[in-house]
């Protein structure tokens, strides 16, 4: 793993542009310091990286492919490649950044592991490498997302984790989130708290994005090999807190021959109200101990948003996000609910893949916008459809 500052456009402060920074209670500092000085010394390290690259090759099924989907290159007219992280175990990017953030509790002593899940593919990964490392597991989910993610809850169950409904806000992640800030005040000693995407204080989105950034690292190697350059014209991935956008853009960061493409969840649509496209409809403000775009009323009350699709249905979004958004080095769409059902149903139909609602998002971009016949355009497929398949039948 290479050194983040080098290719993220981060401050020593956890700042891209004015974006990100540390705001948390001063119960935290302590543990906000340590977890920094633990990132620093030990992530990077040969020791870190040996055993984090064992586990991704042969626990999780790294690399995962690139896959060349011809029948969707034809039918949009362009070059259309698939970054297969629906084929992680556990079925979603997730794992990735689990994985590596649990080695590092490991490394710190720590002994009860806590997380927020909103679509309960980050509760199963972070389930799962507890499982893996015997590490007590606590995961804080909205009850509206118990309900609607049921086979993720059980999974969680199975490995031995507590799930812990949570009653407050229109019971989702945003909730999940407060409720995990609150453990972990309550029991800084012996707990990590392991976020599930480029959101949070800082060292959060730096070391999110850095775990994730294996899936960029596997894009160039796989275009070099198939396309005899080691760079798409685009890379599109959806985003909810944005962990795995930064993934599939790191290694792009600064190549301006790539064109960086974020889908967020427009809802049912971005001027309805009921939406999560907290780009298109957010403003600066603070949320979960960073400053970036949240979804908020002139008055700083957080709105809540509203998807289809639990895993992006979050009010804010993380600052590298914002920063590229805002410096226009990102292009963003906001997909409505009925055109991620829609793009779900043709990935499926042409090339028997059935995604996850999250990444069919991303996948929609290609009805909005056109790419050239020459184009190579890598979509991240961020997870696969089994936990969203009584949306599916409910809507399709
Ligand atoms: C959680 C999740 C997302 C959204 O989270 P990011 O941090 O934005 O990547 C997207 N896709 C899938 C399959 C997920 O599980």
């Amino acid at each position: 793993m290479r050194d983040s500052e080098k290719v993220l456009p981060v401050d020593g402060n956890g700042y891209y542009g004015r974006f990100g920074g540390a705001y948390i209670p001063e119960i935290l500092h302590r543990n906000i310091e340590d977890l920094t000085e633990a990132y620093r010394t030990y992530v990077g390290t040969d020791e870190f990286n040996e055993g984090f690259g064992r586990l991704l090759r042969d626990y999780v099924g790294r690399p995962t492919p690139l896959y060349r989907a011809d029948r969707l290159s034809e039918y949009y007219g362009t070059g259309v490649y698939l970054k297969r992280e629906d084929l992680c175990h556990t079925g979603a990017h997730k794992i990735n950044n689990a994985i590596g953030s649990v080695m590092l509790a490991r490394h710190m002593g720590k002994t009860r592991i806590i997380a927020e899940t909103g679509a309960g593919q980050h509760g199963v990964a972070t389930a799962t490498v507890c499982a893996l490392m015997g590490l007590e597991c606590v995961v804080y989910m909205g009850a509206t997302d118990v309900g609607r993610q049921r086979p993720n809850v059980e999974r969680m169950k199975m490995l031995g984790a507590t799930v812990v409904p949570v009653m407050s806000g229109n019971r989702t992640l945003k909730d999940a989130t407060n409720e995990a800030i609150r453990d972990w005040c309550c029991n800084p000693r012996d707990t990590f708290y392991v976020i599930g995407s480029t959101v949070g204080p800082h060292p959060y989105p730096e070391m999110v994005a850095r775990f994730q950034s294996v899936i960029s690292e596997e894009i160039k190697t796989q275009l070099a090999e198939s396309e005899g350059r080691d760079y798409p014209d685009y890379v599109i991935a959806c985003v909810g807190g944005g962990s795995n956008a930064a993934g599939a853009f790191y290694h792009f960061l600064r190549d301006e021959r790539v064109g960086l493409i974020a889908a967020e969840a427009g809802g049912k649509g971005v001027e309805t109200g009921e939406t999560a496209a907290t780009i298109h409809a957010g403003s600066e403000g603070i949320i979960h101990g960073a400053r970036t775009l949240v979804m908020q009323t002139a008055d700083g009350q957080i709105v809540e948003p509203y998807s289809i699709s639990a895993g992006l249905d979050y009010p804010g979004i993380g600052p590298l996000h914002a920063y590229l958004a805002t410096s226009g080095r990102s292009e963003v769409f906001a997909i409505n609910d009925d055109e991620a059902l829609r793009a779900a149903m043709r990935l499926t139909r042409t090339e028997g893949i059935l995604p996850a609602l999250e990444s069919s998002h991303a996948l929609a971009v290609l009805d909005r916008r056109r790419f050239g016949a020459d184009d190579v355009v890598v979509i991240n497929l961020s997870g696969r459809g089994d936990k969203d398949m009584e949306t599916y039948l409910k809507y399709l």
